[in-house]
This record gives C-alpha cells, structure tokens and sequence, in this order.
C-alpha cells in the first residue's frame, strides 16, 4: 500500500470542497505520517487511549476527529485539543462534552449522529430525538459546544439504490434542522457521510466531509 500515493490519488478526486478525513484507526504512527508527509493534516480516530497516544507523539498541526461514540467519562481526555466529534447522540453526551470544554476555555465542534441505516446495531438519533435535545432549555444553556452539522452510516450492503436512499435522508434530516434550528447560524453546514466502499455515491448526495480508512491505509487487522 503506497499511502502517499493513495491520498493523493483520493484527494485529487474528490470536489474541492469536500473535507477528507483519514481515518487511521489501528493504524501506527509512520502510517499517518506517511499521509502527513504529503500534506494531509486531517486524521479520524475512534478510540480515545490511541487518539491521545497519537496526539502526544505526532505533529502538533494535526486536526484530529473524533470519529465514534466518545465514552463520557473519556471525554476528559480529548476535550484539551479534538477538532470535531463526529459521533453524539444524545443530550448527556452533549453535557459532557460541554463541561469538559468549558474546563479548557475551548468550544467543541460536534456533530450529531443520525442513524439512517437498516441494521439495528448502529448508534444514531431519529429526527424526533434530535429535535427534543434541540429545543430543549438544558440544550440551549450549552455555551461550549458548536453544532457544526450531521453525520450518519449507511448499511453495509451491495444495494447501491438503498445506500444512495439512506446518504438522501441524512441530507433531508440536515435541510430540516438547518431551516428548524439553525437558519441563524454560519457553523452548521457539515454533512459527515462517505467511507472507503461508499464515499462516490455519498458525494454525489451532498457529503461535505468523507471519512475514509482502508482504501488509504489498507485493510485493518485487528
Ligand atoms: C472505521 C470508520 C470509518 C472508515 O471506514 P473504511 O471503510 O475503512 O473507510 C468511517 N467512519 C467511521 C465512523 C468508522 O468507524
């Protein structure tokens, strides 16, 4: 695997506009730096230990994500320098984030996490949830923290078709809360869709940031 190469060939691909985040979970140091090296600055993560371990020992100029489900009492360790937590689905998790931000004088970028996908076992709210935590005063009250936007997975399936229906709900639930909740704000404008097998068809549904593993780093062993 030539990951230099790989993320460049990716890079040059996709539209200007869309965000790549390389996630390079499991992956080792010189893997990242191999990308790093080429000028790729945006890493994904999912495991809070491994973030922070690479964090301390990588360029200090790397934006790292959060790409899971931050356990809340961990969240105390990434609050200090994560750029964006792709994974938060509920109102607890966003207190959590709130507090241990505010202990860092820092605001946290955060995405809320939509589950679009058939498969009962992936973590994300229904639009309904997402308007209860919205318009809740508890919510409001959360100076921390930024909503930047949604992101979602889609089933890990062959269907093309079905793949391309559940990226156009995300894009949907994004339209409404944007109109319902955020029509004032310039941050939320993130659509957080798209991995190695199916960032394409994510893309051309209205992805604004593709987080892709293997195709750039090869296939992981865990
Ligand atoms: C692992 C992971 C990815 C990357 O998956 P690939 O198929 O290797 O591109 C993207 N998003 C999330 C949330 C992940 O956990």
């Amino acid at each position: 695997m030539d990951i230099g190469k790989e993320i460049l060939a990716i890079k040059k691909e996709l539209p200007e506009n869309i965000t790549l985040v390389a996630v390079s979970k499991t992956k080792p140091n010189e893997d990242i730096m191999a990308a790093y090296n080429v000028g790729h600055k945006i890493f994904g993560e999912n495991k809070v230990q491994d973030l922070v371990t690479k964090y301390e020992t990588l360029p200090k100029d790397i934006e790292w994500h959060f790409i899971g489900h931050p356990q809340s009492n961990k969240v105390k360790y990434i609050a200090p320098f994560i750029s964006l937590i792709h994974g938060v689905d509920s109102l607890k998790l966003l207190k959590v984030i709130n507090k241990e931000a505010a202990k860092n004088s820092r605001t946290v970028n955060c995405l809320l996490q939509f589950h679009i996908a058939t498969e009962a076992t992936k973590f994300g709210l229904s639009i309904n949830e997402a308007r209860e935590i919205l318009k809740s005063e508890a919510f409001q009250n959360l100076k921390n923290i930024d909503i930047v936007g949604v992101m979602g997975m889609a089933t890990f399936t062959e269907d093309k078709n079905q793949i391309r229906n559940e990226f156009g709900t995300l894009k949907n639930i994004f339209n409404l809360l944007k109109n319902e909740y955020f029509s004032a704000s310039k941050k939320f404008v993130e659509i957080s869709m798209g991995m190695s097998n199916d960032y394409g068809l994510a893309v051309e549904e209205g992805s604004t940031m593709v987080r892709v593993g293997s195709k750039i780093f090869g296939a992981r062993n865990y």
